[in-house]
């Protein structure tokens, strides 16, 4: 039988490889509900395309428009947080829960709460809610699925372990655009200056972040609760060639990385046919024509939004979801042109300063409770930044 799917976030960068992957492997799979933001007409598309039953749109005001594209297909709609709800929760062997921000939390903890197989790639379901996020989806047996590339190669290098045998874990960093800019200009650089990635192709969410080096300090929180080792344990290293994702240290001194070229088929794919192996058309990998592979430390005094995560982490309860919620303000904000590069991160240590009691053990209880902290940040953060 056809291993069915839903795609939450199926328009974005990552639901269009996700797509991809599906579309070269037919047979295999089937399409249960497809979820988009606002735009009617490419989630209309990506529904026809790939026979989905059900497509949710999550802006209402969309809804008459996908209908409309939707119109003789068969394919059922619904829009608004409900319709995403519904999506999420349709029955499915893999829910992708490749939403941006922390919008993807509730969707894709209901997926998990239903016990489902959830591949992920929303990074900040886990930055803002991990510790409920993970006691819920142990509780009802949910799988997850490391699909950020750094995860999942870290994933395929676990092999058969015992949690004492690892002693360290390693994602590495592209360094992004401003690897070697001086911090001056970093603080100035403008929207299409820091969108610019040199290795991947991705939302713009996320490339600001990878600029900023926030995006690393994401993922460090992310491994931390998908993999349960301790912060400590937790490193990141620049690699500008993006072709070593992450690194497993063993207590006798192996080290297994793994490696791929920078394209998000390859871990995407690995997910969807989990435990077997699907067939990409990623380029292949060739050692010899890439001649060398660089490695550097990665520098806090010119990306401190990588420190403020590290720091975060090391503080634990409250504190990410209050980086997490403060960097997705500021980044929005930093897109519209009304802050400048450099005062991203420095919002995100005012926020990390001034909601100091959301470091207090206990105050993430839940995950409707890391919500509620990340809506008091974001208007906090909002109040400082302005509306568009
Ligand atoms: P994107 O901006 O390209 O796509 C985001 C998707 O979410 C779109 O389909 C959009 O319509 C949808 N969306 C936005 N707001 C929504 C809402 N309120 N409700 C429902 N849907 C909504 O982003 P992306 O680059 O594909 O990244 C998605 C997630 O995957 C992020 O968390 C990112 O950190 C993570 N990720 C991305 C990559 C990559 O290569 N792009 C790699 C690793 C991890
Ligand atoms: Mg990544």
């Amino acid at each position: 039988m056809a291993t069915r799917v839903s795609i939450l976030g199926a328009t974005g960068s990552v639901g269009r490889s996700t797509a991809d992957i599906l579309s070269a492997n037919r047979d295999r799979f089937s399409v249960e509900a497809v979820v988009g933001g606002r735009d009617a007409a490419a989630l209309a598309e990506m529904a026809i395309r790939l026979g989905a039953r059900f497509a949710a749109i999550a802006d209402e005001r969309s809804l008459p428009a996908l209908r409309a594209s939707l119109s003789g297909s068969g394919i059922g709609s619904a829009g608004g947080e409900g319709a995403v709800m519904e999506a999420a929760l349709r029955p499915a062997d893999i829910v992708v829960a490749a939403i941006v921000g922390a919008a993807g939390v509730r969707p894709t903890h209901a997926a998990v709460q239903a016990g489902r197989t959830v591949a992920l790639a929303n990074k900040e379901c886990l930055v803002c809610a991990g510790a409920p996020f993970m006691r819920d989806a142990r509780a009802a047996g949910a799988t997850l699925l490391p699909m950020d590339s750094e995860h999942n190669a870290i994933f395929q290098a676990l092999g058969r372990h015992r949690p004492d045998e690892i002693e360290q874990m390693i994602v590495t960093a592209s360094g992004g655009p401003f690897r070697t800019w001086p911090a001056e200009r970093i603080a100035g650089a403008t929207r299409e200056q820091a969108l610019a990635h040199p290795n991947w192709s991705m939302g713009a969410k996320i490339t600001i972040d990878s600029a900023s080096m926030m995006n690393k300090g994401l993922e460090l929180i992310e491994a931390h609760h998908l993999f349960g080792v301790p912060p400590e344990a937790l490193g990141v290293v620049v690699h500008p060639q993006s072709i070593v994702h992450g690194l497993v240290s063993f207590s006798d001194g192996a080290v297994v990385a793994g490696l791929a070229v920078p394209d998000m088929r390859v871990p995407i794919a690995h997910c969807l046919g989990f435990p077997e192996r699907l067939g990409t058309s990623a380029r292949r990998l060739d050692l010899a024509s890439i001649a060398r592979l660089d490695f550097e430390e990665p520098d806090m005094d010119r990306f401190p939004a990588l420190q403020f995560a590290i720091d975060a982490l090391a503080v634990g309860a409250g504190a990410p979801t209050v980086l997490n919620a403060a960097n997705e303000v500021a980044v929005a904000a930093f897109l519209e042109g009304r802050i400048r590069f450099g005062d991203m991160a420095a919002l995100c240590a005012t926020m990390l300063d001034r909601f100091g009691a959301a470091t207090e053990a206990g105050v993430l209880e839940s995950v409707e409770a890391a919500l509620a902290l990340d809506a008091e940040v974001r208007a906090a953060t909002l109040s400082v930044v302005g509306t568009a």
